[in-house]
Formats: structure tokens, sequence, C-alpha cells
């Protein structure tokens, strides 16, 4: 008998790679293999398509092409930023939010290590930075901002604009990690008014290990790598132009979907949310009903554990919180500074829909959760 597919309800961990960039990223791996730097054709060719990719990542973003730094992935992007700033300034202090992501706590953390002060600012039960929380924490020494746009987890929005407004008028730098938002929602980082912002590849249907900064022309930071000057001396190496230009078309398919896709993802995460309510009354959804990524539904079994749901489900590929936290029975930070209580953030589940998904997904999905919730209540 043949064994039933997986149903994949991970995308905000990683998306498979869209058909129309796996196909870019070959060519320029088997075919217009030549390095941007060389001076005949097939190097210029390689060259072409940094150049292609850079403009199609600026135009999902509505940036200029030479704001557009491209990095080895999100955690790259973000740990130039806050150590690149650092150095530029040589001390002060840096503010963030409880519920950011590794790529930029633990970054704060080596930097605190290193005399810089780090603001570590609490989150509301949504998971939400109260922009007035951000005033009173600046000073004369604050020298960056940096904010979420969307969390991973639960996919809260932060009230981003706000924040670097705030900063602006005190002249600070601000920042936010938008690895989770771009390409689920328009995403820009003028709209946004902040000054770096960061993008990961492998959340938008490109390749893991590629992701872009975008520069606000004239911010300052001091390159993580220094080499043979590419990305206009901001990040040395030779460009990975495969994945490069993977990027930059997965950037412009995602750019062509965002009017319709989101409220597609809308609908079956809302449908999911539905029927596992119907079926577990006390389900308890963390993080806010709207201002949240459309295909993020992050729920809580209050007095199961969602780690033995889910290895009782094997054909359900989900999470608990974040993808590098594994299958560990550890409580969320992220839910933790949401202050939701330990018995409910056992029993949690991190369901997150993407383009393939389809609405039997999704049916299929909740049955076969629910089927386990009431073994489990048994
Ligand atoms: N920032 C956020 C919000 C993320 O969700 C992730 C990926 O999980 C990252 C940064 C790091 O991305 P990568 O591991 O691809 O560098």
């Amino acid at each position: 008998m043949k064994e039933s597919p997986l149903i994949y309800l991970d995308y905000n961990a990683t998306t498979p790679v869209a058909p129309e960039a796996a196909r870019v990223l070959s060519r320029y791996l088997e075919e217009d293999f030549g390095n941007p730097g060389s001076d005949y054709g097939l190097g210029k060719r390689a060259k072409d398509a940094v150049a292609r990719a850079r403009g199609q990542v600026a135009a999902l973003l509505s940036c200029r092409p030479n704001e557009v730094v491209f990095t080895g992935g999100a955690t790259e992007a973000n740990n130039t930023v806050l150590k690149g700033v650092a150095r530029h300034f040589g001390q002060g202090q840096i503010i963030t939010a409880a519920t950011e992501h590794p790529s930029v706590l633990a970054p704060l953390s080596f930097l605190q290590s290193q005399g810089f002060q780090v603001t570590i600012l609490p989150v509301d039960a949504f998971g939400r930075l109260d922009p007035d929380a951000v005033r009173r924490a600046l000073t004369p020494r604050t020298i960056l901002v940096s904010v979420m746009h969307a969390n991973n987890e639960t996919g809260t929005l932060q009230p981003v604009a706000a924040i670097a407004r705030l900063a602006r008028e005190a002249g600070v730098l601000c920042h936010t990690d938008a690895a989770q938002s771009v390409g689920k929602i328009p995403v820009s980082p003028a709209a946004l008014q902040v000054d770096f912002l960061t993008v990961a590849g492998h959340k938008l249907y490109a390749p893991k290990g590629v992701g872009a900064l975008y520069v606000r022309a004239g911010a300052p930071f001091i390159p993580l790598l220094h080499g043979g000057g590419q990305e206009g001396g901001r990040r040395s190496g030779t460009e990975n132009v495969p994945h490069l230009a993977a990027l930059g078309e997965a950037c412009r398919l995602a750019g062509a979907r965002l009017t319709q896709d989101p409220a597609r993802l809308r609908s079956l995460r809302d449908r999911l949310h539905q029927l596992l309510q119907a079926g577990f009354p006390g389900l308890v959804l963390n993080g806010p009903a709207e201002e949240r990524l459309p295909n993020t539904l992050n729920v809580s079994f209050p007095g199961l554990s969602g780690a033995a749901i889910l290895a009782g489900v094997p054909r359900v590929a989900a999470s608990l919180g974040a993808a590098c936290h594994g299958a560990e029975e550890t409580t969320s930070p992220v839910l933790a500074a949401m202050g939701v209580p330990p018995e409910v953030a056992r029993g949690v589940l991190r369901l997150s829909v993407g383009r393939p998904t389809t609405r039997e997904d999704i049916e299929e999905a909740a049955a076969l959760l629910l089927a386990r919730v009431r073994e489990l209540l048994r």
C-alpha cells in the first residue's frame, strides 16, 4: 500500500524552492557558472544575473537596487547590522524586544559581553511591543533599535513604523528583522521608515543559506566580511550567483502573487483554527487574532503536550515553536515572554500554511490532530 503523503504545515520553518526559482538556480549552477568578476562573456552573464536579482529584491521591497546587500541568510543579515552598527559607534545602548529570534538575541548577548548596553523590552500578552516602552528606553547613549516585523512562532506583527518614527526623532538607527514577513505580506523599508531590514530566502520559496539586507543609503555600519569588496564593499566574497538569482526570481514571484496569496492563506489558516476549535473548545490562540501573519496559527491545547500530539501524528509536519528549538519539551521563550502559563505553553502547536497547502490538507490535518488529542484525553 502506498504511504499517505506528508501534510506539511511548517512553512515558517522553511519553504520548498519554487519551481521557477529552482530552474534559475540550475541554470547558474550548471551553465552560466562564471565569476561575476570575470571580464569575458560567462562572467558578464553572471554579473548580469546578480544585477537582475538585486533589482528583483529591490522591486519587492520598493527600494533602490544599491540599497540591497546580499547575504548568506537572515542570521548573517542580523549579525551584520547588530555588530556592524555597534562597531561603527564603538559603544552605546541597543534596544530590542524579548520575543526576537536567536539570530538577534545571541549577537546582542555577545555585544553585551563586549561592553555594549542591551535593553530587552517586555511584550504584552499578544507578543506586541508598546512603542511607548521604546520611547521610555531611549537615552542619549542609544545607537540602535532592533525590532522584528513578524514573529516566527506566533506571526505577531510589531508596530515597526511607530517604533522607527520614535527612533528617527531621537536620531537613532532602526533595524527590523523581516525574515518572516517579506513575501507573505507587502513589506517596504520606506513605509516602515527603517534604516536596515533583513530578508530570508528560504521563507519565501528561495533556497536556504541566502538572504538580503536592505541598507538605507548612507546608513552607517562596519561590514562583517572584508575581502574583495563585493556588494559595494559591504559584504565581501564571490557572489553566490545561483542562490542570488534564485532569490531574485522568488522575490519576483512573491511580488506577483501578493495580491492573491495572503487572502487564500488566511482563509486556509482560519479554517484550520475553526476546525481545531470546534473539536477542542478549550483551544487557546497564542498571538493576536488580527495583527498577525496571514499564514500562521499558534494554538495551545491546555493540559496536553504539543510534543505528544505531534509524536502521534507523523503525517503532519508542524512544530512546537522555532525550528531551531526542534521538538524539545522546553517552554518557548516567545510564549514565556507573552506570559503564557507553562501548562498552556506545553500544549502548543505552531502551524503555518504555504503556497502548496490545499483545503484537503487542512481538513485532513485537523481530523488527524483531533483524533490524537482525543486519544491523549482518554
Ligand atoms: N529571523 C527570523 C524571524 C527567523 O524566523 C529566522 C529563521 O528561522 C531567522 C531570522 C534566521 O534565518 P536563517 O536561519 O535562515 O539565517
